[in-house]
This record gives C-alpha cells, structure tokens and sequence, in this order.
C-alpha cells in the first residue's frame, strides 16, 4: 500500500514537472537582436553570390549545391512581400517604414506608424539601439527606422531628426542634409548645439565617448557617398570595422541593431553583377560575425536577414549564355562605376579599356558578337566628354553585356515586385516562417519584445 502511495506520488510530481517545463520555454525573448537589410537583395542576388563562391572553389561546377554563404545556410527560411500603399513595386522608405513600423506607406514617404517604431519599442524595454548602413545615414532605409518626416527627400529634416534621435548610435558614409541647402559654407548640422556626437570611422579605432549613454553619430572623416565597394575595396570593409566597434560598445545587457547593406542596391541599380556579387559576400562575412556573436550566447540571440525588396528584375539565366558561368564574373577588375570615375580624359583606345577592365576574352567576345566597331565609337564620344554621365552609360552597357556572357541577366534598372527571402536563426526565429508581409515581419518582431 506505501509503495502505491508513493508511486502515485512520484508520477504526479513526474506529470508537474513536464507540464512546467513544456509551457516555459514559450516566452521568447532574445536579448540581443540583429536585423540585417540587405537593401534590393532578393534571392537571386544571394543565389548569384552563392554560385560564384562555389564556382570559384570547384573550377567548373556550377550546380554543385553546397552552401558557401552564412545566410542561405541559417536554419529558418520565410518569404515576404513587400508592395506599397501605391504600388505593387515599394521605393525604400515604404519598404523600410513597413519593417520598421509596421504600416504601409505610399512610395517616397515615411510613416511613424499608430504604434511606434521598432528601436522605441526596445529602447523601452532597456535594449541599447543601433542603426548602420554602407550609404547616408540619412537615406530612407536607415531614416525609416528613426525619423517621422514625411518626404524621403527632406534631407535636411531627416538629419535633423537623426541628430535628436533617442537611438544611441548612428553610423554610414554621410549626412546627405548636413547643409539646410546643402551650400558649401552654409552652417553645418555639426556646428549646432545637438547632444548627438560625431565619431571617427576613419581613425584605426573608433574612439567612443566615455559617457556610455552619450548619442553618437558615426561616420568618415572624410564623408562619402557610399562605402567603397566591396569589389573595388577588397578586404573588411568599412561596413565590418564599424559592425564590429558598434558591437563592442552597445549594451551588454541587450540590444537592437539594424545594418543596412545599402550598396547591394546601388549596385544592382548599375546593373553591374560582379559588384553585385561582391558586395553580397561582403555583407555575409558581416553577417558571419553575427554568427560568431550567436555562438557564444545562442539561447538569448536572434539574427534575421532580409531585403527590403529586391533591385534589378536579377534573372540567373540569360538568352545569350543559354546556361550560367559565374566564374567568368572574376574577370571584371572593378565597379562600373569606378571604371567611369578612373577614365576621366582618359586617351586609352577602346581595346585597351575593355581588356583592363573585363580581361582579353571579353574583348575578343565582343569582336565575335559583331559589336566592337560601335562601342568604339561610343567610347569616343563617351571619353572626350567632361560629363562623368557618358562614361557611366557607357559601362553600364558593358556591364550589362558581361553579364548576359555569364549567364546573368537584369529586368530593370529600378526596382521588382518579387517577394525576398528572410532568413532567420536563434531565440524565437521559428516565427518567420512561411509566407508574409513586410509590415508582418515588425509585428513578429515586436512580438519577440519583452
Ligand atoms: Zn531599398
């Protein structure tokens, strides 16, 4: 009879038990939070990175499946949409107003949204906040996480909101509306009376305040308008020096921190695939120190990456190639962009551009196609003039016919409709899966908020 009696007890107390520890786990509330916007990156331009990686490492295999990339290797896939209130093709600052507040906006413009933005939320909540991007801290994706002017083009009145925002630290190339007219010799926003501070980025280390609570503005001696790019700036960039200091100096108790991959847009806007490429695998090593992060605290970490939408109408696939060969990409030296700013009065010959550019074969195939009489005759034209403009259009075409040779090819030079990957990996990143909406995706992150 005791034995009974103490048999039922054990299993009641065994019943308890189990009960109590299925029901704990559900409260997910990470403490450290990355959001990764790889602005205009769509699955293609990851796809794009991944087989190039791939075909660099195994000669001439292009379908090998292996996964060279950190984020098409996290554990949870989802998809999301991301048109506007006016359109079925969002600009950034709709698409950056949906994650970042949860409302639709119309293109061009911002929104605070009914409820707040995300970083007020965890600020709340006792979370450091940090926003970084490769181009202007006050272009509309970073903007739309920080400021409630309307026009994505109030340069000056998005600054001046970034200069008394409530987020602790705000890092980019530049201040685009440092200048109310941007006139030179017209007072500058740094010159005022804000309680924001300007930081080095250019210095070897960044040198923070010692005042922990101190806003911090975080930018180039020099300002630029984008980070270099990843392909004419090989090596850890800029973005990942300050991704890193920016992770040394936030919170250790929690955090909410948005890198912003702005450059992948413009150059999928340049339709230039190799700077494309590049600049994708530049932001996953980036994101690869998130994952080292994750490591070292997995069950209070949360990193999801995502695009605002995708850039390019990017098809791996071309008329011309009839199949895909990346690794003719490794062959383009530089950005388009660069070629253009690095011919300037240029006296080369057309030959002699292409070849140092694209390398031999690229001329030769051009010759083949029957197309090299013309471009050289567009490149007269486009070299002898002072506008940088005719030598960009120039390259833009060159680009965009070494692409089609391997296998690549572009819809638009603005933005697509296509829904964009979310990849997401630690403390409650099962929420993102399936199918949603880009104003979805704040509402499972707040969601995640304590
Ligand atoms: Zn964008």
């Amino acid at each position: 009879m005791k034995r009974v009696k103490k048999a039922v007890v054990i299993l009641l107390a065994l019943f308890f038990l189990t009960s109590w520890a299925c029901s704990a786990p559900e409260n997910h509330h990470p403490r450290y939070i990355f959001l990764f916007i790889g602005d205009g990156m769509g699955l293609a331009q990851a796809a794009a990175a991944e087989l190039y990686l791939n075909a660099l490492k195994h000669d001439s295999a292009p379908f090998r499946t292996a996964r060279e990339l950190t984020m098409t290797s996290f554990p949870v896939t989802g998809l999301m949409t991301t048109h506007s209130e006016n359109d079925y093709i969002t600009d950034s600052a709709a698409a950056g107003t949906a994650m970042a507040s949860g409302t639709k906006a119309e293109n061009g413009f911002f929104s605070p949204g009914k409820r707040g933005r995300l970083p007020e939320h965890f600020m709340k909540k006792g979370y450091g906040t940090a926003i970084l991007t490769s181009v202007p801290v006050d272009h509309a994706t970073p903007a739309a996480f920080y400021c409630s002017s309307l026009s994505r083009k109030d340069y000056h009145t998005i600054a001046l909101e970034m200069m008394d925002s409530p987020v602790d630290i705000i890092a980019g190339a530049s201040v685009l509306g440092n200048r109310p007219h941007s006139r030179e010799g017209s007072p500058d926003l740094f010159q005022e009376n804000h309680t924001r501070v300007r930081v080095s980025l250019s210095a070897k280390s960044v040198d923070w305040p010692a005042e922990k609570e101190t806003k911090v503005l975080l930018i180039p001696d020099e300002e630029m308008g984008q980070f270099p790019y990843a392909i004419d700036d090989p090596g850890n960039g800029l973005l990942e020096k300050a991704f890193l200091s920016i992770l040394q100096r936030l919170d250790e108790n929690a955090f909410f921190f948005v890198i912003e991959g702005g450059n992948i847009d413009w150059a999928c806007h340049n339709n230039d695939i190799a700077a494309v490429i590049h600049e994708v695998a530049a932001y996953d090593h980036v994101i690869g120190k998130a994952v080292d992060f994750y490591k070292k605290h997995p069950e209070e970490t949360l990193i999801l990456i995502t695009g605002d939408h995708e850039t390019g109408g990017l098809a791996l696939g071309s008329e011309e190639a009839g199949s895909l060969f990346p690794a003719l990409i490794s062959e383009q030296r530089v950005s388009s962009e660069m070629m253009a700013y690095e011919t300037k009065e240029s006296p080369l010959p057309f030959e002699r551009v292409v070849k140092s550019f694209f390398g031999d074969d690229f001329y030769s195939y051009l010759v083949e196609k029957g197309e090299g009489e013309r471009l050289a005759s567009r490149w007269n034209e486009a070299r002898q003039g002072d506008d940088i403009n005719g030598r960009f259009a120039f390259f833009a075409e060159l680009t965009r016919l070494f692409a089609g040779r391997a296998g690549f090819s572009w819809g638009t030079g603005g933005h697509s409709g296509s829904p964009v990957p979310v990849w997401a990996m630690g403390e409650g990143s099962l929420e993102f899966t399936g199918l949603y909406d880009n104003t979805q995706l704040y509402e499972k992150i707040l969601k995640l908020a304590p």
